[in-house]
């Protein structure tokens, strides 16, 4: 597929691949050359918690992400 670099370097994803690989506006990714060198790739990022990587209930605490079960589980260890 072709796409088309505007004057200020920005690239329209096309509908196709921002359904498919969920993009949505505001969306996080990252943008890597390729390993061969010959181009970029982008990666969706998606949140995780960052202890047992679970992606639901996430809360951010001082840029950390952390899920529910996680966050109890440290408060609980803070606690005792
Ligand atoms: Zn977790």
């Amino acid at each position: 597929m072709t796409v088309n670099i505007d004057g200020s370097g920005r690239v329209v994803i096309p509908k196709k691949y921002r359904e498919e690989f969920n993009l949505k506006p505001d969306s996080t990714a990252n943008l890597l050359p390729s390993p061969d060198g010959m181009g970029l790739v982008l990666f969706r990022l998606t949140p995780k918690c960052a202890n047992c990587g679970s992606e639901r209930e996430l809360t951010v605490i001082e840029n950390i992400c952390l899920c529910e079960g996680c966050k109890k589980l440290f408060k609980y260890k803070l606690n005792k």
